[in-house]
């Protein structure tokens, strides 16, 4: 199947860079070797490897055997978050804290550690999607082991103040986990400076291939989530398996280019972001953006058109290619539960799409987002029941609840 739409959905995935393919591809052919091989060919490949991991420390400013190679970040909050709390249990420490806004991945890792007996804790956010610091505070006990936050929402970009959390749990000793899915390679990352334990990527978020990710794990904190018993030598004894060279030499390629472009690809986004939004404002009444205007990330916008279902919005405005709500989550039609955590009423919520932007993006795309989305928006208002009731007054989220109950 081809397509011509406008990709406008880089918070789900990426192309991958050509300069990033065009480095992989000898790894594929005539450079196979597997690096824990003492011969040429494994030296070749352990070179390859090193070359991608240096890549990648320098984007974060880690050490360089803090990077280990994941599948991604799904794997890579799984490690963190599952190995450590196990760990920590045995030192009494069985409380997890996360969000209620994160990525699914981690939410499931929360729903495994409670099947299993540990205490685990989903803190609301306030209305723009952000923490409130004191309520993280009241939160940890003595019992808590570890906490775990997305740096960057993959529905909202809205993001969080690490600096802060991490002073908040390094003064109370809990490790910290960022998941850094959509903010690794787009925003400046220092692990050094943010004083964090456990940090998660992927490289399909940056131009990179998929079905590679890294986890950041602070030297004194890898002890938590060693396998007993694992080759030191292979993944610091955090990963087992043959190395998938290519893929990492890849990432590291994409985490360069990431480093180099970071600061202009933010500066087309953030221009981008201002024509769609002031495109959109001015020919629309009752639109909103969800999530905070000040901490976010530039590049993922989640915008309620009000009396549209997202979906619907989706099949009309066909000539770009965007989300509702999340990607993982988007098959379902029930309302985001990142919108419903951050208090954002069921019918705005509903009326959600994430637009989000990257580094191929050019005005002209945006011109055609707004035409469409402006263009099926008045067209779905003119057939929606809702948008009727909206317009004359009735409250609409009391509708949503008797609906609901
Ligand atoms: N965390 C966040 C915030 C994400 O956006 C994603 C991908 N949508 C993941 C974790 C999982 O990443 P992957 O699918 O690459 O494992």
């Amino acid at each position: 199947m081809e397509t011509s739409k406008i990709y406008l959905d880089y918070a789900s995935t990426t192309p991958c860079d050509k300069d990033v393919v065009a480095e992989m591809v000898p790894y594929f052919g005539e450079q196979f070797g597997n690096p824990n091989s003492i011969h040429d060919y494994g030296q070749i490949a352990l070179e390859a490897l090193t070359n991608s991991r240096i890549q990648i420390k320098n984007l974060i400013n880690s050490e360089f055997d803090e990077i280990v190679f994941t599948s991604g970040s799904t794997e890579s909050n799984n490690i963190a978050i599952i190995r450590s709390m196990q760990y920590l249990k045995t030192t009494n420490k069985n409380r997890f804290i996360t969000l209620k806004t994160e990525h699914k991945s981690v939410l499931d890792c929360a729903d495994y550690l409670n099947r299993f007996g540990f205490e685990t804790t989903l803190l609301d956010v306030k209305n723009d999607g952000t923490l409130e610091f004191s309520y993280l505070e009241e939160n940890l006990n003595e019992q808590t082991g570890l906490v775990s936050i997305c740096f960057v929402n993959n529905e909202t970009g809205v993001a969080q103040d690490i600096k802060k959390i991490s002073k908040i749990c390094c003064d109370k000793n809990i490790l910290l986990h960022i998941d850094a899915t959509q903010a690794f390679g787009k925003i400046p990352i220092d692990v050094k400076d943010l004083d964090i334990d456990f940090l998660s990527a992927s490289g399909h978020k940056i131009y990179g291939p998929k079905g590679i990710g890294v986890l950041f794990g602070k030297k004194q904190s890898q002890k938590f989530i060693r396998v007993p018993r694992a080759n030191p030598e292979v993944e610091f004894g955090i990963r087992s398996g043959t190395i998938p060279v290519p893929l990492c030499v890849g990432l590291g390629k994409a985490a360069e280019i990431a480093q180099n472009e970071m600061s202009s690809n933010i500066n087309k986004i953030k221009a981008l972001k201002k024509q769609l939004i002031e495109g959109i404002f001015s020919q629309l009444d009752e639109v909103y953006i969800n999530g905070s205007s000040e901490n976010n990330y530039p590049g993922i916008i989640n915008i309620s058109f009000r009396g549209c279902e997202g979906e619907a919005l989706m099949m009309e405005a066909n000539r770009i290619a965007v989300s509702s709500g999340s990607a993982c989550t988007s098959n379902k039609l029930s309302v985001s539960h990142v919108l419903a955590a951050m208090g954002i009423p069921s019918d705005i919520a509903q009326s959600s799409l994430r637009i989000t932007i990257g580094k191929y993006t050019e005005s002209l795309d945006i011109d055609i987002a707004i035409e469409d989305l402006v263009a099926a928006t008045n067209k779905l208002r003119l057939m929606s029941p809702i948008w009727d009731m909206i317009k004359s007054g009735i409250d609409i989220e009391k509708v949503f609840q008797r609906r609901s109950s």
